[in-house]
């Protein structure tokens, strides 16, 4: 029988109305069997998400203040998701055992938790569902990652027998006992996670979008929806700040080869986008299936005469960033000359000037230069690698655009083609390329 995970988002949490559509939507099919939610997000642009209400707790808590204040703003969101459903349990007791809890541990990740532990609870008594705590069946190891095994047993162990199940997501359990959180967004981690553990057929991403738009509709008006996407064409558009899923969360399912399916609770009807492994991949016929991209990057070009025959060059250069502990992002690289782009919020102050000092000790450049603001731009698609022509395309649409491109760089998989330019001009380039491949609509 197909078996199917379904993790419903912040914004499919905010109100009881729309936990009232969750409860349609799981009743819609009997394959919705395991059930994974996020804590309650925004229910109007300016409303504060519970998570980031948790995180202000915690900070009064740093300050030496007691919660009582800052919590009961988290109180009143579930009092009002409590009186909307009218259900009658009673919730005060569960909202005063958190609060004494969250004080009693005094931890950020233990207090942030709390957001999905409680929504579980309450969608676990709306749906008639057996509830299980992430702390008793994720868990994680000594190196921050999750233990799969462990995790995948206990998983299997706690659903067992039982017909619906909820679980919060976004945290688990360390080795010492202690909750620990995913990074924000990862719920969608915890979904994936349950879908590996009990084999699901299809899992199940409700947010508040029809799926993946061939790129962000802020910067082009009404983008063609992606209908099927792969795992590796995802993680690249998603490391690229198309978020609509948490990047790390394909991992699970993909390693399962589980379908991802991203639905939408507001428009339950609408297809949305399937995230296939290659295998299962069809062809949409478009040389391109998306266009991603972020602000904000600083590179460190490099030039050396024979730099290409000192053994080690590349070696020197990038160890002096690991003992910043700065992650590189790109290292495009020519004969004489390499450059190292690197986001620059890990480039604040005296740092800048202690890698460039330790590049120059090193190895002992030409030449050292420092660009900021630029931004990277991702186009990516499986249709590139087989067709001929696609860079120059991209190249020729933004050179008519008049836009100078900073650096290239192709992935070896031939699937993405990475573009810097300058912030400014981020917006035109995304615009000049989507229309390239997609038309002026
Ligand atoms: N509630 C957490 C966050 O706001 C996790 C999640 O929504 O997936 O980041």
């Amino acid at each position: 029988m197909s078996v199917k995970v379904c993790k419903f988002g912040g914004t499919s949490m905010a109100d009881g109305n729309i936990i009232t559509r969750v409860k349609w939507i799981v009743g819609q099919d009997p394959a919705r069997k395991y059930i994974v939610v996020s804590a309650p997000g925004k229910r109007y642009s300016k409303d504060t998400k519970v998570t980031d209400l948790l995180y202000k707790c915690h900070a009064d808590l740093r300050a030496g203040k007691h919660i009582t204040e800052s919590f009961a703003l988290v109180r009143a969101r579930y009092n009002s998701i409590v009186r909307e459903l009218n259900l009658g349990i009673d919730f005060d007791h569960i909202l005063d055992e958190t609060e004494e809890r969250i004080e009693a541990e005094n931890s950020e990740n233990f207090t942030a938790s709390r957001g999905e532990y409680l929504c579980a609870r309450l969608v676990a008594e709306v749906l008639g569902a057996k509830f299980v705590d992430a702390e008793d069946v994720i868990f994680f190891g000594d190196d921050g990652t999750t233990d799969d095994n462990a995790t995948d047993k206990a998983i299997r162990a706690a659903v067992e027998g039982a017909d619906l199940v909820v679980f919060p997501g976004f945290y688990g359990k360390t080795p010492e006992g202690k909750v620990k959180t995913f990074s924000r967004g990862g719920s969608d981690i915890t979904g994936a996670i349950v879908a590996r553990a009990v084999g699901a057929s299809v899992y199940e991403n409700w947010t508040d979008v029809s799926g993946f738009l061939a790129c962000d509709p802020r910067i082009v008006d009404s983008p063609k929806r992606i209908k099927s996407i792969s795992y590796k064409e995802l993680r690249e558009l998603s490391y690229m700040g198309a978020n609509v899923l948490h990047s790390e969360s394909i991992f699970p399912v993909r390693s399962a080869g589980i379908p991802v399916q991203i639905k939408n609770t507001f428009r339950p009807e609408d297809e949305g986008t399937e995230i296939v492994p290659i295998s299962r991949y069809v062809p949409s016929g478009d040389i391109v299936t998306g266009i991603a991209g972020m602000k904000n990057f600083t590179i460190i070009s490099i030039e050396k005469s024979m730099m290409n025959s000192e053994i080690g060059f590349m070696d020197k250069v990038l160890d002096v960033l690991a003992r910043e502990h700065i992650s590189v992002e790109h290292v495009p690289s020519g004969i004489d000359t390499m450059s190292l782009v690197i986001e620059s919020e890990q480039l604040t102050g005296l740092k800048t000037e202690r890698v460039l000092e330790g590049i120059k000790e090193s190895v002992h450049p030409d030449l050292i230069r420092i660009t900021e603001n630029i931004a990277l731009i991702a186009t990516v698609g499986h249709g590139m690698s087989s067709s001929v022509g696609t860079a120059a395309r991209i190249f020729a649409a933004i050179a008519h655009a008049g836009i100078n491109i900073r650096i290239i760089d192709q992935g070896s998989s031939e699937i993405n083609i990475i573009l810097g330019v300058k912030n400014e001009d981020y917006e035109r380039t995304i615009q000049a390329i989507y229309y390239e491949f997609f038309g002026q609509s």
